[in-house]
Formats: structure tokens, sequence, C-alpha cells
């Protein structure tokens, strides 16, 4: 039976900031994950936005680990070479009703401690983009985007520069609580079990039923898994903007918005489909309630210009219709498991905030 200090289940964007801080802080690492690589699941699905963390309410998980992540995210890019631009968003108004509710944004993007957001003037934002349409604007100088992948590369690389070991088409099929162990059964082409002292479920959308498979976790503690899937149109053609786009928010959703990749190429969504399982297809159809919702602020958006992209899912513990819910990092002193941390609800802005949601779960390792 092999003994080890620490398993981190998943090796996306979380998981794998979860094992480098570990690892970082002395611990001896293994990364399981099912599928063949890293960052398979929602880190290579999702806008690639560095979120400043306007949107959150104040005090919660997310306005504090978006904002403390984004911060330390854009220097670790810079040191490690990660492609990323700090390019700035646009949060555009387009009647006096939305006007009004700018400053609204702004006073929350406050609360959190987003640093230089701006009230613009519509000739001002069109003088930063001339083919946008709008009555005024939220300038979020703190927003950007980055290539996902080069940046998950990196953070396995400083994992495994620090001794961890990311293990692949490992699927871990369940496991048990023991006296200060946790053991685990994990599948693949050679199946093992493992003991291991500290074990951080970080599997994503699975998360849930990964904590389900575990006995001794209390399945009252653990939230039911339901999926939001975000769907992405893309752009035939450079970008229009050179800063990312976003309308007013509507209740429950941030509205269609426009972000750019690294490359140039625009792409609009996420839209919000609740699905009962996770599918990545892309329905061309949904484009069309994107058009109208576009020409508010593009109106030279032409007729066919949309393609479909690619989806990824929200992993969300709360139903349609519910308010939203704050990413949930459990630890001991919620579910009474000593040596286990499940990762519940780490939607957007989850790659923001991953270096930050890394440091949260060493410090909850650290206190039970
Ligand atoms: C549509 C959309 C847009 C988004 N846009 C942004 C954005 O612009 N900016 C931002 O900051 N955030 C964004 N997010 C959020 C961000 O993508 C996620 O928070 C983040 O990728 C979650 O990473 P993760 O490591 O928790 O999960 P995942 O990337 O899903 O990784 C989980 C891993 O666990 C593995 N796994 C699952 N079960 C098992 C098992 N039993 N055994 C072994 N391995 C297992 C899977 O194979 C997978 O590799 C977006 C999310 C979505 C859905």
């Amino acid at each position: 039976m092999e003994e080890l200090d620490c398993v981190v289940v998943g090796a996306g964007v979380v998981g794998l900031a979860v094992a480098r801080a570990l690892a970082l802080a002395g611990r001896e690492v293994v990364i399981l994950d099912a599928a063949e690589g890293i960052g398979t699941g929602t880190s290579s699905r999702n806008s690639e936005v560095i979120h400043a963390g306007i949107y959150y309410p104040a005090g919660s998980l997310m306005a504090r680990l978006c904002v403390a992540g984004r911060r330390v995210l854009y220097q670790y890019c810079a040191e490690r070479g990660v492609p990323h631009v700090n390019c700035g968003k646009l949060i555009v108004a387009t009647n006096t009703q939305e006007d009004a509710m700018l400053a609204g944004i702004k006073q929350r993007a406050e609360a959190n401690g987003v640093e230089g957001m701006r009230v613009l003037t519509a000739p001002d934002a069109i003088a930063l983009e001339p083919n946008l349409t709008c009555t005024s604007a939220l300038f979020s100088p703190a927003t950007g985007i980055i290539d996902s992948h080069a940046f998950m590369l990196a953070l396995q690389g400083d994992a495994e520069n620090a001794g961890a070991m990311a293990v692949f088409f490992s699927p871990v099929l369940g496991g048990r609580v023991l006296d200060r162990r946790i053991e685990i059964d994990v599948g693949g082409a050679d199946p093992m079990t493992l003991r291991c002292r500290l074990l951080v479920n970080s599997a994503g959308l699975a998360a849930p039923d990964l904590a389900h498979l575990l006995v001794g976790m209390p399945a009252a503690r653990v939230p039911t898994a339901y999926y939001a899937k975000g769907n992405y149109f893309t752009l035939t053609g450079r970008s229009p903007f050179s800063r990312l786009i976003y309308p007013v928010p509507v209740p429950g959703g941030l509205g269609v918005h426009l972000t750019v990749d690294l490359g140039g190429q625009a792409r609009f969504g996420p839209d919000v489909e609740w699905v009962d399982t996770p599918d990545y297809t892309v329905d061309p159809h949904r484009a069309d309630s994107f058009y109208a919702a576009v020409r508010k602020y593009w109106p030279a958006l032409k007729d066919g210009a949309l393609q479909p992209g690619y989806a990824g899912i929200r992993p969300k513990i709360v139903p349609k219709g519910a308010a939203a819910q704050d990413f949930v990092v459990q630890g001991p002193q919620t579910h009474g498991v000593p040596g286990l941390i499940n990762l519940f609800g780490i939607e957007s802005p989850g790659l923001t905030a991953s270096l930050a949601i890394a440091e949260y779960v060493l410090e909850v390792a650290r206190t039970g």
C-alpha cells in the first residue's frame, strides 16, 4: 500500500495551482487526473479573461480571491513569461436607464478593491473604441486576457520542479476515510489503492460526485451538482474592438459580451443554457438571440457573421433561479473529516482567482 502526504484530484487550473502551492510549501504531492493531460475540463473552455473583481458581493470569497488572485496573476505572468495582455474592459450603457446603473457597478467594484474604475462619456468611450455605439461606459483598466494553457503549463512546471508528480489516465473511483488517513481507489491501466494525509478534491464539475464516493464524508455536506452551459460564437475576421466589451449586466447574467483572445479573434458569449448532463455541443440556432443583443452596442454586426465556437460548463451548486452561490472551500471544520478539502462551485472567476484559491486551501490545510 503506497502512503503519500498529499493527493490533489484534478489537473485543471485550480488543482495545478493548489498542487504548486503545496509543493512549494515543502509537501509531497501527487496530482491525479482521469484525462490524458492538464486542463482538459472547464479550464480550457472559458473566456480566458483576467477579471478585475467588479460584480461579486463585497466580502465574498469570489470578490476577495478574484482581486487578490488577479494581482498575483499579473505578476506571475510577467515573471514566468505567460502570454497575457492587460487590455481593459468597457461596460457599455445604451440608454438612460443603463447610464444610471453604471455608478452602482463602479461603487460595488470599488468596495471590492478594484482599481481605476472610470465612468466615460459616449464620446470618450468611442474615442477608445471607434466601432462602439453607447450612451456612456464604465472603464475597467485592471481587466485583461491570458493564455490559460500556457499558465497551466507554468503551474505544472513549478509544481514538478518543487517535487510534485502529475499522473494522468488515473480516475479516482472512490475511497474511504480512515483514522488520520484517507484511502483512495485509482482506476486506469494499473489500478491501485493509495493512502494520503491530505486529499484535495479539485475535480471541477465532478467534485460533488467524488465527495459522495468517499465513504465517511457526510453526504449531507455535499451540494447537488447543476450544470449551466455557456455557448460561444466566434466572429469571422478581425475583432472590431481591442478591449473587452460588456453590456450592463442583466438579472442572472453578464449579458452577451465580446472577448478577444491573444490571437485577436473575437468571440461572443458565453450565454446560459441549463443542462442535465455535461455536453459540449453548440446549437447553431442559439446565435439568433446573440444578434439583437450585440447590435445594441455594435450595430455593424452583419447577418451570418457569427459561427458556432465552443462551450464550457459552469460547475453550479445551486439550481436555475436560485441566488448566486459563492466558491465553497470545505475543510474539516465544515464536514468533520480530517485531511479532506473539497472545492465546490469553482466557476468564474476561478481562473483569475486560482493562485489565491491555492493560498486559501493551504490556510485551510494548516488550520483544519
Ligand atoms: C463558460 C465559462 C467561462 C469562464 N470564463 C472565465 C474567465 O474568463 N475568467 C475566469 O477567471 N474564470 C472563468 N471561468 C471559470 C474557470 O474556467 C474555472 O473556475 C476553472 O477553470 C475551474 O478549474 P478547476 O481546476 O476547478 O476545474 P477543471 O478545469 O474542470 O478541472 C477538473 C479536473 O478534474 C478531473 N477529474 C474530474 N473527476 C475526476 C476523478 N474522479 N479522478 C481524477 N480526475 C478527475 C478532470 O479531468 C479535470 O481535468 C469560466 C467558466 C466557464 C464555464
